[in-house]
C-alpha cells in the first residue's frame, strides 16, 4: 500500500513529490524518482500532527518526509499488521510533550480571564447601549422573580422611611439617568433572606429582611455600596466577562448556544470582584460623607448583618459581595 509524500533531503531546500511505501514489516520505502530509499523499522520517527499540520516522517539522515494526504497515510498504515504497535509508541514517546503542550494552553487561558477579559471588558463597556443593559437588568430581575422575589411586605410607613433614605442617597449622587430603588420581599424554602443588588444598568433590589434587620441609616449604607456598583457600572462588566466566558467556551468546547438566558443565569452566580467591591466601598464612604451621615455606618451594617443573623440570612449578601478580611479591616478602620 502506498501514500503520496513530499521529500525533503535535509540538506537543500528542494523538495521531491515521492511515494511511500509500508511493508508488514514496518520498513518504510521512499519511491522517488531519484532512486529509492529503504528506512528498516528503528531508523525513521513520527511527528505526530498538531492540529491540521502535516505528518513527517523524519528519516535516518536527516532528511524529512512529509504527508500531506493524512487518510492516504493512515489507510497504508492499516495495510500492515503491526502499525497500531508502532503509532501508540509513537504516541507514548510524545506524552510529556503534549503534557506540555495542554499544559502551556491551560496557563494561556488562565492568563486570558484574569488579564484579558478585565481589559477586553473595560473596553467593550462604553460602547454597549443603555436599552441593551436594561433589556438584561430586567431579564435578570424575572429570573430573580421566579427565584421568589416577591411584592414587599414592609409597612405603608417603613416603606416612606426607606423611599425618603433612598432619595436622599441618589439626589446627592447626582446621576445622568433615573436610579430606581425598590424593595421587594425575598423568600428562599420559607426563609427570609437579606440582600441587596444592583441590575443592570439603574435599578437597586433591596430585600424587606435586610430592612427589618437594619437600621435606616445601616440600610442606606447598603444602598450607598449598591449605587457605587451603578456608578463605575460594574454589571456591565459582569455582562461582557459572561457573555465573552460564554462564546469562549462554545468555541473551545462546543455546545448549546445558549444565549441571553444563560448569560443573565450566568450574571446570577456573578460574583462581584474585590476591586469592584473596594470601589463601590469607596464610593459609598464618600456618598455618605456628601450627606453628613458617618462613613462607619457601612462597617457597622455589614457587621450587623454578619453577627447577630444565623449563617443562612447573611450567607446570600455576601456570596454577591464577598466580604474579604482584607475589606473587614478597612471598613472598620474607616
Ligand atoms: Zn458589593
Amino acid at each position: 500500500m502506498r501514500a503520496r509524500a513530499l521529500y525533503f533531503n535535509g540538506e537543500t531546500s528542494r523538495r521531491e513529490d515521492v511515494e511511500l511505501e509500508f511493508a508488514p514489516d514496518n520498513s518504510i520505502t521512499l519511491l522517488k524518482n531519484s532512486g529509492s530509499r529503504h528506512w528498516p523499522i528503528g531508523t525513521y520517527h513520527f511527528d505526530l500532527p498538531i492540529g491540521k499540520s502535516a505528518i513527517r516522517i523524519r528519516g535516518p539522515e536527516g532528511s524529512l518526509v512529509e504527508a500531506p494526504y493524512a487518510s492516504e497515510l493512515y489507510e497504508a498504515l492499516r495495510s500492515i499488521s503491526t502499525k497500531q504497535e508502532k503509532v501508540v509508541s509513537a504516541l507514548e514517546e510524545r506524552w510529556p510533550a503534549a503534557l506540555g503542550l495542554f499544559g502551556l494552553a491551560v496557563l494561556v487561558c488562565a492568563c486570558l480571564y484574569l488579564y484579558g477579559l478585565p481589559i477586553a471588558s473595560r473596553t467593550i463597556k462604553p460602547f454597549i447601549p443603555f436599552k441593551l443593559k436594561q433589556f438584561v437588568g430586567e431579564q435578570v430581575l424575572t429570573l430573580y422573580e421566579k427565584a421568589g422575589i416577591g411584592q414587599s411586605q414592609l409597612s405603608e410607613i417603613q416603606k416612606a422611611q426607606f423611599m425618603k433614605a433612598a432619595s436622599d442617597l441618589t439626589t446627592a449622587a447626582a446621576f445622568p439617568f433615573e436610579i430606581e430603588i425598590t424593595t421587594r420581599e425575598w423568600k428562599l424554602h420559607g426563609t427570609e433572606i437579606e440582600n441587596a443588588f444592583a441590575l443592570l444598568p439603574e435599578k437597586i433590589v433591596v430585600s424587606d429582611a435586610l430592612v427589618n434587620h437594619l437600621s435606616i441609616d445601616e440600610t442606606q449604607a447598603i444602598v450607598a455600596h449598591e449605587i457605587g456598583h451603578l456608578y463605575y457600572d460594574h454589571g456591565t462588566e459582569h455582562l461582557i466577562r459572561s457573555s465573552l466566558v460564554s462564546i469562549l467556551s462554545i468555541a473551545l468546547f462546543g455546545g448549546d448556544p445558549g444565549t441571553v438566558q444563560a448569560v443573565a443565569f450566568a450574571m446570577l452566580d456573578a460574583k462581584y470582584s474585590q476591586s469592584h467591591e473596594t470601589e463601590a466601598d469607596l464610593y459609598a464612604t464618600a456618598l455618605l460623607k456628601k450627606i453628613n451621615k458617618r462613613p462607619q455606618l457601612l462597617g457597622e451594617a455589614l457587621k450587623k448583618i454578619t453577627a447577630d443573623s444565623p449563617e443562612y440570612m447573611h450567607e446570600k449578601y455576601f456570596s454577591s459581595h464577598p466580604l474579604t478580611s482584607e475589606r473587614k479591616k478597612r471598613l472598620e478602620t474607616e
